[in-house]
């Protein structure tokens, strides 16, 4: 009867071990039905001209509607869809979708609208052989490789440097845009600057949010945005929620930018209106 303490936090333990163990097995299956059953959808977060409020860019964001567990955050599902493969399969789903909405959108509303694809380390094996079959497709359809960026992160450098670069680097030489997605959050920012050209850097949010209350985080943006302009590299400022915050990323150089104080991640239709409503007026929010 009298059980060790030493035994009782194993038997506690292992039960939430379980615990944890099912509940992972079910979301796995739940993502898998998911696919099936087109459970997904995609927002768009418009990325403004700090100055003007004008939308020439978005970046699209997945949603996972579960049919008895609401939504589900992209951060919870990716990691996950990306250790069993799905996210193969959830990546192409995504380009296709968001191929068809650009040009549509381009031919309607705004002719140099570009939307960026978040891509994860999975789709880059193979030499690349997923992301360089996305330019064929548009090229099939038509639509300019202008048209799509591909958001990568600093982690997904790390990991598989030269198959990555590689990919990458013929993917901009055919005019696909390539973003340094949450820049400031991974390892050995530097090395990877000095190899590879890429078009955006996005400031990570974190710093961005810092700003106004953490004279380190004004002083790592402004840096950030003074390098990235001497390496020819465009910044967005992501993460945006005060005015303050707008006002010191503008003062210190900063031109383009994406957050809730300019605008949410928008469904389809409201994204659409926000881009009739600029054409009306010039400028949105
Ligand atoms: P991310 O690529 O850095 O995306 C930006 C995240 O910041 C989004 O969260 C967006 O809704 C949120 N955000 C935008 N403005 C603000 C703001 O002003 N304040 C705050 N607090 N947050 C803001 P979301 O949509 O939950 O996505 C989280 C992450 O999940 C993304 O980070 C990205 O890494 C991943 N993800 C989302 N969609 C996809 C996708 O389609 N494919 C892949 N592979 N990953 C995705
Ligand atoms: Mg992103
Ligand atoms: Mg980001
Ligand atoms: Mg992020």
């Amino acid at each position: 009867l009298a059980k060790t303490r030493g035994r009782n936090s194993i038997h506690y333990f292992t039960e939430n071990m379980s615990t944890d163990f099912l509940k992972r097995m079910e979301l796995i299956d739940d993502l898998r039905t998911a696919v099936e059953q087109k459970q997904f959808h995609l927002v768009y977060q418009p990325i403004v001209d700090l100055h003007t409020h004008r939308i020439a860019k978005a970046e699209a964001l997945i949603r996972w509607q579960h049919p008895q567990k609401g939504l589900i955050s992209p951060m919870e599902f990716i990691p996950i869809a990306e250790e069993i493969g799905l996210i193969v399969e959830i990546s192409e789903w995504i380009f296709t979708q968001v191929s068809q909405q650009v040009h549509e959108w381009r031919q309607r509303h705004c002719a140099d609208l570009s939307i960026s694809i978040n891509t994860s380390p999975v789709q880059y094996r193979n030499e690349g052989k997923l992301v360089k079959a996305w330019a064929d497709s548009l090229l099939a359809q038509g639509i300019p490789y202008e048209a799509i960026s591909i958001e990568i992160t600093e982690h997904l450098l790390m990991d598989n440097q030269v198959e990555v670069v590689e990919a990458l680097e013929t993917l901009r030489q055919q005019g696909i845009t390539i973003s340094i997605d949450d820049f400031g959050t991974g390892y050995c920012s530097f090395s990877y600057l000095k190899n590879f050209a890429f078009d955006y850097l996005k400031i990570d949010q974190s710093f961005v949010q810092n700003m106004s209350i953490d004279n380190n985080d004004a002083a790592l943006c402004e840096a950030i945005i003074m390098m990235a302009g001497k390496l020819n590299m465009q910044v967005i400022a992501e993460g945006i929620e005060t005015e303050e915050q707008k006002q010191l990323l503008i003062d210190a150089g900063c031109t383009l930018g994406q957050g809730y104080l300019l605008a949410k991640p928008l469904s389809v239709m409201d994204f659409e209106q926000l881009l009739i409503k600029q054409n009306q007026s010039g400028s949105t929010t």
